[in-house]
């Protein structure tokens, strides 16, 4: 598009130049933080005209100055109502950094608008350091003592000497969406930017992602340990009119970084300060009952916790740097296996291993593991970290409840009475294998009421009554009957059974037993014929 300078000249005398306004967000939360300003023309004919087109032209046509003029003061006046802690970003010409007055127009603007300067961030570029570093530093240093914070924009491209960095009291750092956009598919991107905001947080600043245009691209960022991002993803820049919609659209930033220093309670001083950050997982780290660990890429203790410490034997200090087979070769070749998965980049849980005992004598331990690889800004990895959990007295209560188990289950093979259990409506659920032996019948064949079958035809009625009667009244069940042996004898049983109850009264379960009275009943008929015989 072609514009030329007297088209510019027309359109700032009928203040065809407007700002715009693109949302500044808090990566973690999403919260708004502000807006940043950006130029637009509309141009009656030609509709709207980005800033490319006409900015440089009034650089180097000296009309920069009254642009600025324009946009700021439409800018303060439309930032007016935005609610507190919101900033405006505005950027400033490297043109503009010549003029000492800056700071001066910019109060003037400020004054007469009724913004409040510790509001504003003014956003500059390398290049206008360059030539005139001095001169800049001076206007920095008023801009600062009058409330306002800086920005170093389009971080990354152009001049880029770290000299820079250091020459301004930046407050913040904005990452070039270059970087931003190539970062999903270019390594190398990814790891510069990651370098980025290192660089940018070991010299104090907060750092701002431009660009970010995916939700993935976010991520990434967050990751990174970036504060503050800005693009397509959150919103475009739009006229002043639509700012009450988008400050309602988006969660609010209660007091982060970029608020005034000293106003409002401090999310991010409680949260954002790398130090107390660290404090605060070491807390948890040290806190917690399972033993964890990081291990770098050849098996080296990088940290761990005091549980893992004491669950070696060794103090957390002695372990630093020392590899897991150094530390605890008992147990090494145990877990090599699981720890080379974890550095192929599988996630494993639930690795049970036992570890002999420090006092002897002493039951094995036994541990459940879990492996989980780190990955590093192009994911690849760079370490395990392990969780320990020691499950030994679980191991322990589960291997008695197993053994009491077998012990009742021994006792009831071994008694002379065929012990059964049945349901609430007496139906068999469990009786003991003595009944197979003297039967025949297959267990499955038994349950149920599969037993009956094994009854004398004259006698599986009157059971099959008593035992409904019993269910119903919940009174102890009794039968006496005869069995047909697995060697086609007739033997006489009896069998009695007494109920269980559950918490509200009812009957849950049957338990009984069943024994072979066969010379008891041979004694009762020798009896009888005696008698008879008398
Ligand atoms: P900048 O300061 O780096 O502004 C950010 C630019 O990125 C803006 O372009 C914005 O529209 C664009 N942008 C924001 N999010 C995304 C995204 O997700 N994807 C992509 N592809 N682009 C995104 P814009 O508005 O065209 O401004 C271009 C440049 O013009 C600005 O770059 C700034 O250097 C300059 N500029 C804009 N307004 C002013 C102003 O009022 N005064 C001065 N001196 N320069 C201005
Ligand atoms: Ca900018
Ligand atoms: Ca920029």
């Amino acid at each position: 598009m072609f514009v030329d300078l007297i088209e510019v000249r027309r359109a700032l005398e009928s203040e065809e130049i407007v700002p715009c306004f693109q949302p500044l967000v808090e990566l973690r939360t999403g919260r708004l933080a502000g807006f940043e300003v950006l130029a637009r023309w509309q141009h009656p004919e030609l509709g709207l005209i980005l800033p490319e087109n006409f900015i440089s032209l009034a650089e180097q046509n000296g009309l920069i100055g009254s642009l600025a003029h324009q946009i700021v003061r439409n800018a303060f006046m439309s930032a007016k109502m935005l609610p507190e802690p919101l900033v405006l970003a505005v950027n400033f010409s490297p043109v503009q950094l010549h003029h000492l007055s800056l700071p001066s127009q910019i109060r003037r603007e400020a004054d007469e608008t009724g913004f409040p300067l510790e509001r504003l961030i003014v956003e500059i570029t390398e290049s206008a350091l360059v030539n005139n570093l001095e001169r800049a530093q001076k206007i920095a240093a008023e801009l600062k003592t009058m409330g306002c914070r800086l920005a170093l924009d389009d971080f990354g491209t152009g001049y880029s000497s770290l000299r820079h960095l250091q020459a301004l009291p930046f407050d913040e750092l904005k990452i070039d969406r270059n970087f931003v956009q190539s970062m999903t598919n270019k390594r190398e991107s990814r790891k510069i930017a990651a370098a980025m905001v290192g660089l940018g947080h070991s010299l104090g600043m907060i750092t701002l992602a431009e660009g970010v245009e995916t939700e993935e691209q976010a991520d990434i960022l967050l990751w990174l340990g970036c504060e503050f991002g800005q693009g397509w993803l959150y919103g475009y820049p739009l006229p002043a009119d639509r700012i009450p919609d988008m400050v309602a659209a988006a969660p609010r930033a209660l007091s982060t970084r970029f608020s005034a220093p000293g106003g409002g309670v401090a999310f991010s001083s409680l949260e954002a300060l790398p130090a107390q950050h660290l404090a605060q997982l070491q807390a948890i780290y040290d806190g917690t009952p399972v033993g964890l660990c990081f291990l770098d890429k050849n098996l080296r203790h990088v940290s761990l916790n005091q549980r893992l410490a004491d669950l070696n034997g060794f103090p957390v200090a002695a372990h630093i740097r020392r590899t897991v087979h150094e530390m605890i070769p008992e147990l090494f070749p145990q877990i090599q296996p699981f720890l080379l998965r974890a550095l192929q980049g599988e996630a494993i849980e639930g690795v049970e291993v036992s570890k002999p005992p420090r006092t002897p004598g002493k039951p094995d331990l036994t541990l459940l593991l879990s492996y989980q690889p780190a990955f590093d800004e192009v994911q690849e990895v760079i370490g395990v970290s392990i969780a320990i959990l020691d499950i030994t007295k679980r191991k322990q209560a589960e291997e008695a409840l197993r053994e009491s188990e077998e012990n009742h289950r021994y006792l009831v093979e071994l008694s002379p009475q065929i012990l059964w259990i049945a349901d609430a409506n007496g139906n068999l659920t469990e009786i003991s294998s003595r009944w197979v032996q003297l039967t025949g019948m297959s267990k499955l064949q038994t349950l149920n009421l599969g037993w009956l079958e094994a009854l004398h035809p004259e006698d599986a009625p009157h059971t099959l009554k008593a035992l409904r009667e019993a269910s119903h009244t919940g009174k102890p069940f009794h039968s006496e009957y005869r069995v047909k042996t697995a060697d086609g004898k007739w033997t006489w049983m009896r069998s009695r059974g007494s109920p269980r109850y559950g918490p509200s009264g009812e009957i849950i379960r049957w338990y009984g037993d069943t024994e072979d009275i066969e010379e008891r009943k041979e004694l009762e008929e020798a009896l009888r014929k005696s008698r008879q015989g008398k």
